[in-house]
């Protein structure tokens, strides 16, 4: 797959010789990417290496980049529902469409749409001209007229402009004319990689998995740690985590995965603190080893799947008393979503059949009946005097087992 900077219109001199009226290409048009100016090169750089990656494996001949577009040219094995549903989890795409290049000539236009229209069975339809290159001679209506006058005479279907079954759309491009019918929408966001690293805890519950998504969607690269109370609790939260990787490795590419073994030293806080205290100060520890480990991948912030009020732990006083523990950001994605917002966003990732699983949470361990749900930043610390914080994170530290993943499963390409 090749990829250049240049613009649509240089690209046609440049595109493989070929029979022009039956090429079928992919048109991806970008999101917020074309708003930016001086980050551009570099967020185009990591966009071209994400689809690369993305798409590896399948059979692409070349790519041409454009300012607003990508038009990716497939050999002749194409399977576009495993195309499609690769692109739909590149971020950076705002959405694309399975074209069909026609050269600039209205008979041959109309040929076109009548043999994609023969093709399929609708009782309405609409033609939506764009001319992207008003060289084009005529207006956009009166072109939508003739297409939609030769289709109704064909088919028989009636115009209806608001909701038609099929949709038959045609841009006027410098060097051709692209015929499609559907726009599939593509996730939006930021090519991952743009904004940096970050860590992720990652429980096996629903959010955290939703957070740790939307953070790659603001360009971010996301490395994962899980906490578990192994050997005292079994190891389902370790098998889940894992399966929460992999499904969003799909829309990363590339995971790493740190399982912290975590039972000794909640042991300890167990053995020393105030029981009111014990979740809270969970908490502290995972963020403090979660940092260690942030430092060590050069990652600048943290990320929870915490959701202002959603359980009874997660009142602003905790979410102050637990955050007091680290000195880098913790971004909190979900901090205003609704649980069925979450839900239906867990779907969508992919995530939330797993998350569903039941498992054994390391913050079930020894949790007392009645947890602190507004905890002093002051209380906490002086539980903490009783116990060698250092010692306890770096002993977090070495029981640490660390699990790459990577996704298509062959990239080909590293
Ligand atoms: P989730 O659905 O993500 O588990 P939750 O609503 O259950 O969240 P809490 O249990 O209060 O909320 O956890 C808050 C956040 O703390 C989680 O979203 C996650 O980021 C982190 N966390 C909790 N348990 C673990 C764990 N075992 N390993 C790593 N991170 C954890
Ligand atoms: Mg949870």
């Amino acid at each position: 797959m090749t990829q250049a900077t240049h613009d649509t219109n240089s690209t046609a001199q440049e595109r493989p010789a070929g029979d022009p009226d039956t090429e079928t290409v992919v048109v991806v048009r970008l999101g917020e990417i074309t708003l930016k100016k001086r980050n551009r090169p570099l967020f185009v750089r990591q966009l071209g290496r994400n689809i690369r990656r993305a798409l590896s494996g399948l059979d692409i001949r070349s790519s041409d980049w454009g300012p607003q577009r990508i038009v990716i040219t497939p050999g002749p094995q194409l399977d576009w529902p495993e195309l499609r549903e690769r692109l739909q989890r590149v971020f950076g795409l705002r959405n694309f469409s399975l074209c069909r290049v026609l050269p600039w000539d209205i008979d041959m236009i109309r040929e076109g749409v009548l043999a994609m229209a023969a093709g399929q069975s609708f009782e309405s339809f609409r033609i939506t001209v764009q001319r992207s290159d008003k060289r084009f001679p005529g207006s956009s209506q009166e072109l939508e007229r003739d297409l939609g006058a030769a289709v109704q005479r064909a088919s028989g279907a009636r115009v209806d402009l608001t909701q038609a079954e099929a949709n038959f759309q045609v841009e006027i491009m410098p060097h051709g004319a692209y015929l499609h019918t559907e726009r599939v929408q593509g996730p939006g966001g930021l090519p991952v990689g743009v904004s940096g690293r970050v860590v992720s805890l990652l429980s096996g519950g629903i959010d955290s998995p939703v957070a740790a998504w939307r953070t790659m969607s603001r360009g971010c690269e996301v490395v994962f740690v899980h906490f578990q109370s192994f050997p005292f609790l079994d190891a389902s939260s370790r098998d889940k985590a894992i399966s929460l990787v992999r499904q969003l490795t799909r829309w990363q590419y590339k995971s790493r995965l740190h399982v912290v073994s975590f039972g000794d030293v909640q042991q300890q806080i167990v053995a020393s603190c105030p029981p009111p205290l014990r979740v809270v100060l969970y908490r502290r520890f995972m963020l403090r080893i979660a940092q260690s480990i942030a430092e060590r991948e050069r990652a600048e912030a943290l990320v929870t799947g915490e959701s202002l009020g959603q359980v009874s732990s997660q009142t602003l006083s905790n979410i102050a008393t637990i955050a007091q523990a680290a000195t880098l950001p913790v971004l909190r994605p979900l901090v205003g979503r609704d649980k069925e917002e979450i839900i239906s966003e867990a779907r969508r990732v992919g995530t939330y059949e797993t998350s569903i699983e039941p498992d054994q949470d390391c913050c079930t361990l020894f949790v007392p009946r009645n947890p602190a749900t507004h905890s002093k930043i002051a209380d906490a610390e002086s539980a903490e005097e009783a116990l060698d914080v250092q010692a306890l994170v770096k002993q977090g530290l070495s029981n640490v087992e660390t699990l790459n993943f990577s996704w298509p499963e062959k990239t080909g390409d590293e």
